[in-house]
């Protein structure tokens, strides 16, 4: 989609967010959304082993120097990643935190509100329950630009309404293609 450098001098850390976030579909690598991958304990226990996916992915974070430090997803519970909307290159928020409570963080509304004055794309989403598809929207409505022009507190009531109806999202099963090489964690 963008073939975008890394952050210089920005590294992972402690954070296995995206080990834990993403449903992975893939002939060597299957993992239900939410669920620890079996091999993440303190980093990657399987690390010169690992499959290509893990290999080639880092998301939003560590390429866009826009989202400081205090953006690492462990840290402010949004996992950022970037989601093709139309022809464009847009950022998904995921909030695996508290939703609620980071959507009122000013920092998170002050992002939502320079972003879709910049018109870049914008999607809100969150996980599913175990086993389900999360669910997203895009934040770039004409609601959202005249809540962004209007005021801080006009951006922050609108984040939360949407919050609202995402949480009322029927979280459809997600069906997997793939199998033989199940990553997450046993029950
Ligand atoms: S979510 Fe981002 S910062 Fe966290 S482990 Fe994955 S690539 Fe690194
Ligand atoms: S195999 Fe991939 S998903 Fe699993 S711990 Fe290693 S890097 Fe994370």
């Amino acid at each position: 989609m963008m073939d975008l450098d890394l952050v210089p001098g920005r590294g992972c850390g402690e954070c296995t967010a995206c080990c834990t976030v993403m449903a992975v579909d893939k002939p060597d690598f299957q993992k239900e959304a939410g669920v620890a991958c079996r091999h993440c304990a303190s980093g990657c226990a399987i690390y010169d082993n690992r499959p290509g996916l893990c290999r080639d992915y880092y998301c939003a974070w560590r390429h866009l120097p826009i989202l400081d430090d205090t953006w690492r997803p462990d840290r402010c519970g949004v996992f950022a990643e970037f989601e093709a909307v139309d022809d464009l290159t847009g950022i998904s928020l995921v909030l695996i935190g508290n939703p609620l409570k980071t959507i009122r963080q000013p920092w998170f509304i002050e992002f939502v509100t320079t972003g879709v004055l910049g018109d870049v794309p914008l999607l809100l989403g969150i996980p599913g329950p175990r086993g389900r598809q999360g669910a997203s929207l895009l934040l770039n409505t004409r609601q959202m630009r005249d809540a962004a022009n209007t005021s801080r507190g006009h951006v922050k009531a609108l984040l939360e309404k949407e919050l609202r109806r995402l949480q009322a999202h029927d979280f459809p099963k997600r069906m997997f293609v793939h199998s033989g090489a199940n990553f997450g964690v046993a029950d």
